[in-house]
């Protein structure tokens, strides 16, 4: 077995992957000899002298990793190792050294750095549209954004917006990435592409085809645009949405013979899909504006319509409450004379015609005055020109002397009246006068409207509120006619046999309102009635 130590340390570098030598380091005269190459060193093709960069390193006596940038644009990295040569002359030093090719390695990490970054223009430009109200505003920035961190050297953005059936365009926005490349000529957006020579390329995108050019790739009548950009390749992506086609990215390049790779293109077209959801956004939003903005011009015009009308509405009704309190007035005035003047008549006992003609003047005049009298007291309460007059009572005190007042009606019908007074017996503040009118109301409603042995008048204390029930065990009221009851001039099965106005629960409920309360009612068809008056116990 050969054991010569040469062929030793040849084997031992021989298997290495990388260019592999071993050297002879004079330290005095600070040169070096080659003593061993391994093949693959042999095979570089070096074109730049190693050994005036080997010597060098020895010279500065530095034998750290390095990267050499070499002119036909490889990367070469050089790294030394230790070597202990037994044999070794004095005043020498031995080295072993590697030389690697790494130019595909560094440009496999270049294009990574080059795509994060590529994504991350896309990535931060889309960000841009998201935060901005409205596209258009955003658009300028998103753009500019997106080419500073990819391979374009323009980019705009033409909006697609038909004219009677003509298709045109309007620039939404043009970025460079310096101001020595050309904005987009004028009559690119002013002017029917089809006069332009262009029409196959707007035919195209708006079947949705991307278009990617080049000037010798295009057709004659295409290459003034060109000339006109200065661009060496265009690259045009319709934005759409749903098939709507809503306009045009294009992007430019101006060095020569750089197409755009087929990983980057499907990143712009995703860039341009965005797009088209922000552009449709923005549409909804201002169509939805446009509805809103209609919308409130009608509410407008309703309001003025309806408050004409309102003040018209007013005016009628103020003129005829005036109409009303004055004829009211006017008239009491005559039939207070003719009640009086009828009542002071005396006819002989013999003309019993003559007295029955006299009775009917009085009751009828009576009637009368009394209707005249309600309407009266209706206006002041519709106008607002009722006064409260507040004192502080008993409201127990109210209800007997409501009772005293309506007996004599009570007697007639022989009827009897059972009143319990409240638990707790604590003073209201109200308007007495307007509380005894509306029970006096409530009484002789229910004696009027029903046959019953009697009635039930219930006053009590619920927390702060104070309850008066007026109930009767008549006929009842049936739920559709509870409502209506409360109404002016309403008055259920009204045959002229009891005396009434229709007027008398109206009022009732409007000045229990006024002394902020309510009057509620309860009943069944068949069941009897129970109104109810709830007042505060001190009117706010
Ligand atoms: P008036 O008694 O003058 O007709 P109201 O406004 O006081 O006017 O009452 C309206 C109508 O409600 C009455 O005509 C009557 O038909 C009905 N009504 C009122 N109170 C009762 C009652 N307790 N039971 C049955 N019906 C009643």
């Amino acid at each position: 077995m050969n054991l010569d130590p040469w062929s030793l340390f040849k084997a031992s570098i021989e298997g290495n992957e990388l260019g592999t030598a071993i050297i002879a380091i004079d330290t005095l005269k600070k040169n070096f000899e080659y003593l061993l190459k391994n093949s693959k060193f042999e095979s570089l093709q070096l074109d730049f002298n190693i050994n005036i960069f080997l010597r060098n390193k020895i010279k500065n006596n530095d034998f750290s990793t390095e990267l050499l940038y070499i002119d036909n644009g490889a990367i070469l990295e050089i790294s030394f190792g230790k070597f202990v040569f037994p044999n070794g002359e004095q005043n020498k030093e031995y080295s072993k050294f590697f030389i690697k090719d790494i130019t595909t390695k560094r440009r496999q990490e270049e294009e990574i750095a080059w795509r994060l970054r590529f994504e991350l223009g896309v990535a931060s430009s889309i960000q841009i549209l998201i935060q901005q109200p409205s596209v258009k505003e955003g658009l300028p920035s998103a753009l500019y954004q997106l080419l500073n961190f990819t391979e374009m050297d323009s980019v705009f953005f033409l909006k697609y917006e038909p004219l009677e059936n003509k298709d045109r365009f309007k620039l939404w926005a043009n970025e460079r990435k310096t101001t020595k490349y050309p904005l987009l000529p004028i009559q690119f957006y002013n002017e029917d592409w089809y006069d332009l020579g262009l029409g196959r390329w707007l035919h195209k995108l708006k079947r949705g085809s991307t278009i990617h050019l080049n000037p010798k790739k295009a057709f004659r009548r295409e290459k003034w645009f060109f000339e006109e950009t200065k661009a060496d390749t265009i690259l045009l992506i319709p934005v759409r949405f749903e098939n709507k086609f809503l306009g045009v990215m294009g992007f430019f390049k101006y060095k020569q013979n750089s197409p755009v790779e087929h990983e980057n293109l499907l990143i712009y077209q995703t860039v341009s899909r965005w797009m088209g959801l922000f552009v449709q956004r923005d549409m909804d939003l201002s169509e939805l504006n446009r509805y809103k903005s209609t919308l409130e011009s009608l509410v407008l015009e309703r309001t003025v319509a309806l408050t004409k009308t309102k003040e018209e509405l007013e005016r009628a009704y103020k003129a005829k409450t005036e109409f009303l309190a004055h004829m009211s007035h006017e008239l009491r005035t005559p039939l207070n004379s003719i009640i009086g003047f009828s009542k002071l008549i005396q006819l002989p006992d013999t003309d019993e015609t003559g007295k029955e003609y006299l009775n009917y003047i009085y009751t009828g005049g009576t009637r009368l005055l009394n209707m005249i009298n309600e309407i009266l007291n209706l206006m002041k309460i519709e106008s607002g020109q009722i006064k409260v007059q507040l004192t502080t009572f008993r409201p127990e005190d109210i209800c007997r002397q409501s009772l005293e007042l309506i007996q004599p009606q009570a007697n007639a019908k022989k009827m009897e009246i059972r009143f319990r007074p409240p638990l707790e017996s604590k003073p209201v503040t109200s308007d007495s006068g307007k509380i005894l009118q509306i029970l006096l109301n409530l009484l002789s409603n229910a004696i009027k409207y029903t046959n019953h042995p009697y009635i039930e008048l219930d006053c009590e204390w619920v927390g702060d509120s104070l309850e008066i029930s007026v109930r009767d065990f008549g006929p009842g009221i049936s739920e559709e006619d509870q409502n209506r009851i409360f109404h002016t001039f309403t008055r259920l099965n009204d045959d002229g046999n009891i005396e009434g106005t229709g007027l008398g629960l109206t009022i009732s409920q409007g000045l229990a309102i006024r002394l902020g309360g309510h009057l509620g009612l309860q009943s069944q068809w068949g069941q009897g009635s129970v109104f109810k008056l709830k007042l505060p116990e001190i009117i706010k």
